[in-house]
């Protein structure tokens, strides 16, 4: 439990966004803060080495922009100003789902697209003007000090090998999908928490192009999903800031976009629609083919623990790492310091007050990924009873939007989080489930296609 008179110092491990966003939230409460990251200091043009999924396409959702914006003024205006694209979600995005494409019309949904190594730079940048948070790079934490029953700082190993410690009242784990604490708290004679998982078996590849100047002009980003359980394929195009274009693939269970130019063109070219290889067939790539696999989504469940230290939470990835299909990560890591700094407010911190309520919020969107995943048969998990109601109701509703703006308008608030599912179970919506929701024509024949082919992916 970390009292209002216990607040001198905090400790974050990691500078991925969750540290940093926990970073200031500490910073209102703590007298210093220290932010230490194994990695050397990023600029914000390219992926770091400790979190290289940052190369890869990242979505920042609406809400995640609210918060972020709250917790920096300024910082859309920010993005803006270093080339983040503006622009409104259902007239600029092109998007095929569940094999149908979303409607296009004017949603009064202004988005924000850029590449994430911007938004942490930005994020990185403000805190670094901040007098009440420093930063130790090259540092990475090996283990915790604790004493009498509570953490009390953390062992830490320099780049030249050299041993410290660092003294802490609060130390918050920020260290990704790799953490090490579950480790750390067995090594103190704690229980490590279980883990729910999801063995999706993805797999990211992503180029980069100079957008042509002959580029669509009807669109401004493109996404082409596989439809679940036949198509395990799935190509985004983002543009980001430099006049460039993101280009990320997506195989899940073992079907893997190549690292190679030719294997990724003839991935592209193998998508559920031609529109993203037409696309670039003109475009100058200006890179490498950069590859992420990502094995499984993993919810940790501290929250079961009923031994947990004092003076130690966790945040972000290392609590729960999401099937990142609907982009989810970045805004759970700003919403997860909102409630930090809610928590904190409230006086003191207790641990497992702190997984409770974590978990609490991190339930629905990870029941929301996992509902889409858990149609490929082939993805072992617990179905619990009503899964294919709620998978048929949500297949229904995805086809819905591609003629139906008022249920889209809905859709787009569930998927940027503004909205709670429960909007989509609105009469309106369920009237229009009811009375249109029949399974298109053209899936159909895809189906009837890839079963007669033989060959489903
Ligand atoms: C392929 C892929 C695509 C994704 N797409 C999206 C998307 O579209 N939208 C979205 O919102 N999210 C997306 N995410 C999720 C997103 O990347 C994360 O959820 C989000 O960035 C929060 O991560 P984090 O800060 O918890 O961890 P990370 O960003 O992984 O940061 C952890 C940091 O801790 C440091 N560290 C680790 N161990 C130590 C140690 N012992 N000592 C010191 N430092 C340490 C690492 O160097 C790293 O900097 C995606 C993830 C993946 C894998």
């Amino acid at each position: 439990m970390v009292r209002s008179t216990h607040r001198h110092h905090a400790v974050v491990i990691g500078s991925g966004l969750a540290g940093l966003c926990a970073a200031r939230v500490l910073a209102d409460h703590f007298e210093r803060v220290t932010v230490i990251e194994r990695d050397r200091p990023a600029d914000d043009s390219r992926p770091r080495k400790g979190a290289p999924q940052g190369g890869q396409a990242h979505a920042l959702l609406k809400r995640g922009e609210r918060i972020l914006d709250r917790l920096f003024p300024g910082f859309v205006d920010e993005i803006e100003a270093h080339g983040a694209h503006r622009f409104d979600f259902g007239q600029g995005v092109r998007w095929l789902h569940h094999g149908v494409w979303k409607a296009r019309f004017d949603s009064q949904f202004p988005v924000h697209v850029q590449s994430r190594p911007l938004i942490e730079g930005r994020v990185r940048a403000r805190l670094q003007q901040d007098d009440r948070i420093s930063f130790r790079y090259g540092s990475t934490v090996e283990g915790l000090r604790h004493a009498e029953g509570r953490v009390v700082g953390v062992d830490l190993r320099g780049a030249r090998c050299e041993r410290s410690a660092l003294d802490a009242d609060l130390v918050v784990d920020a260290s990704g999908r790799g953490t090490r604490l579950p480790r750390w708290l067995e090594a103190m004679g704690r229980q490590a928490p279980s883990e729910q998982r999801f063995d999706v078996d993805l797999c990211y590849a992503t180029r980069i192009f100079e957008a042509p100047a002959d580029a669509p002009a009807d669109w401004r980003a493109l996404l082409i999903y596989g439809q679940p359980p036949y198509q395990t394929r799935t190509g985004f195009l983002f543009p980001v800031e430099g006049n460039r274009w993101l280009v990320t693939l997506v195989g899940y269970l073992g079907d893997h976009p190549p690292g190679d130019e030719a294997g990724f063109q003839r991935f592209v070219e193998s998508l559920p629609s031609d529109e993203l290889a037409r696309a670039i067939a003109h475009a100058r790539p200006l890179g490498p083919v950069r590859r992420y696999r990502f094995t499984h989504a993993a919810m940790r469940r501290y929250d079961r623990l009923r031994d947990l230290p004092d003076g130690l939470i966790a945040v972000g990835d290392a609590v729960c790492s999401f099937d990142p299909v609907f982009g989810q990560g970045m805004t759970m890591a700003a919403r997860d310091a909102e409630l930090l700094d809610r928590h904190l407010r409230r006086g003191r911190l207790r641990p497992r007050r702190w997984f409770k309520a974590l978990h609490r919020m991190n339930l629905v969107p990870w029941i929301l990924a996992a509902t889409e995943g858990l149609r490929f048969p082939q993805l072992a998990g617990c179905r619990p009873p009503g899964l294919k109601l709620l998978q048929a109701y949500c297949g229904r509703v995805f086809r819905l939007c591609g003629h139906d703006r008022a249920v889209y308008r809905r859709f787009i608030q569930v998927l940027q989080m503004v909205s709670g599912p429960w909007v989509l179970f609105h009469p309106r919506v369920l009237w229009a489930v009811l009375r249109h929701g029949d399974r298109p024509r053209a899936l159909r024949d895809d189906r009837q296609r890839l079963e007669l082919a033989g060959a489903p992916r």
